[in-house]
C-alpha cells in the first residue's frame, strides 16, 4: 500500500503537553520502516484554497491563518471552540488536507489503497470551526475533491471511537457516512436518530455504543455487517476511511476494549468491499489513536492486511457476539431506503 506522509506533520504542537502529539504520526513512520513498510511513500501537498473551501467558509480558513499566525511562542485555543492550535497549526492543517488529497488521488489513479499518516486528524471540523484536536476535515475534503475531479460518489467509513459530526455535518450530495463511535462520549452527536438515507442514495449511518468494553468479536462482526449494507446502499466509486485506532483497549482518550488484532479484520473487509464496489479503491485517512504503539501496529495491520495473498478470508467473528441493541439497529439500516 502507497503511503502519504511528510515530516511536517509534526510540526503542529511540537514541544506543547498534547495527546495529539508529533510522536503519534512519528511512531507510525518509524514502526513501517523498522519493518520494511516504508518504500512505497509518496509525498504530500498543500491542499488549495479551492479544495478546503468546498467544505469550510474560506471565513474560517482566514481565521485559522490569521489566529495561528499571532501565536508565537505558544499555543492556544481557536476562538471557534476546544481546538488548540500554535504557529505552525495552519502550515500542518493545510498539508494534512492536501494529504489525504493525495491519498485518494492515488487510489483513483490507480485502482488500489493508499494511507494518509496526517496530523492533525480532522473529523471533529465542521464547516465553521474546529473541534477537538481537528482544524480541517480532511477526509470530507478529500471526498469533495475526488467529486470535483473524477465525478466519484464517496462512502467515508469511520471506525474512530469518536464520532465524526464535522463529516456527518457536510455529508450529503454524493458525500455518504458511516460511523461507529462510542455514545455518549464525546463529541455528543451520532445517535440512531441522526440515521438519514439522503437523495440519490446517499445516507447518513450511526451505530453507536456503548462507550466501553464493546470488546474485539463484537466490534468486528458488528462491521462486517454494517459496512456491506451501507455500500450496497450508497453504492460509492470511493471508499475514504475515517482511521482512527482509539478504540483500541488501554487508549487514554477513547477505548472500546477492543485489540490491536482487529484491524487485520477491518483492513480485509475494507479491502474486499472495496473491490466489490469502488474497483480497489480505498483511501485511508489517519484520525485518532493515541497509544502510540498500539496506533503504529494498527497501521501496520490494515497496510497487511491489504496486501495479504488471500483475500476475503473470514475472521471467524460471530453474529452472535452483536449485542442485541446493535443487531437491532443494523435491521433498521438495512430497512433504509
Ligand atoms: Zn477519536
Amino acid at each position: 500500500m502507497r503511503i502519504v506522509y511528510d515530516k511536517l506533520y509534526g510540526d503542529h504542537l511540537r514541544g506543547i503537553p498534547h495527546p495529539e502529539a508529533p510522536g503519534r504520526v512519528e511512531a507510525v513512520a518509524d514502526f513501517l520502516r523498522r519493518n520494511g513498510k516504508f518504500e512505497d511513500v509518496i509525498a504530500p501537498r498543500d491542499a488549495t484554497a479551492a479544495e478546503i473551501e468546498r467544505v469550510h467558509a474560506s471565513g474560517y480558513v482566514d481565521l485559522v491563518r490569521a489566529e495561528a499566525a499571532s501565536m508565537a511562542d505558544f499555543a492556544g485555543y481557536l476562538s471557534t471552540g476546544d481546538t488548540v492550535v500554535d504557529v505552525r497549526s495552519f502550515d500542518v492543517a493545510r498539508r494534512a488536507a492536501g494529504g489525504a488529497v493525495v491519498a485518494m488521488e492515488t487510489a483513483m489513479h490507480e485502482g488500489g489503497s493508499a494511507f494518509a499518516v496526517v496530523r492533525p486528524p480532522g473529523h471533529h471540523a465542521e464547516a465553521r470551526r474546529g473541534m477537538g484536536f481537528c482544524v480541517f476535515n480532511n477526509a470530507a475534503i478529500a471526498a469533495r475533491a475526488a467529486q470535483a475531479q473524477f465525478g466519484a460518489r464517496t462512502l467515508i467509513v469511520d471506525f474512530d471511537y469518536h464520532h465524526g459530526n464535522g463529516t456527518q455535518a457536510v455529508s450529503g450530495a454524493g458525500l455518504s457516512y458511516v460511523s461507529t463511535h462510542a455514545f455518549p462520549a464525546y463529541p455528543g452527536t451520532g445517535g440512531r436518530d441522526e440515521n438519514y438515507a439522503l437523495p440519490k442514495r446517499d445516507a447518513i449511518v450511526n451505530v453507536p455504543l456503548p462507550p466501553h468494553d464493546f470488546g474485539t468479536e463484537a466490534f468486528v462482526a458488528l462491521w462486517e455487517r454494517l459496512l456491506p449494507i451501507a455500500a450496497a446502499h450508497v453504492r460509492p466509486d470511493l471508499l475514504i476511511v475515517s482511521a482512527g485506532f482509539d478504540y483500541v483497549t488501554g487508549d487514554p482518550a477513547g477505548d472500546l476494549g477492543v485489540d490491536v488484532g482487529a484491524a487485520s479484520h477491518l483492513g480485509a473487509l475494507i479491502d474486499r468491499v472495496g473491490r466489490e464496489y469502488c474497483g480497489g479503491r480505498v483511501a485511508y485517512v489517519l484520525e485518532g489513536g493515541y497509544d502510540w504503539d498500539a496506533l503504529a501496529r494498527s497501521v501496520a495491520a490494515i497496510i497487511d492486511a491489504h496486501g495479504a495473498p488471500v483475500k476475503g478470508e473470514a475472521s471467524g467473528a460471530e453474529d452472535s457476539a452483536i449485542p442485541a441493541a446493535q443487531r437491532e439497529l443494523l435491521e433498521t439500516i438495512e430497512a433504509l431506503d
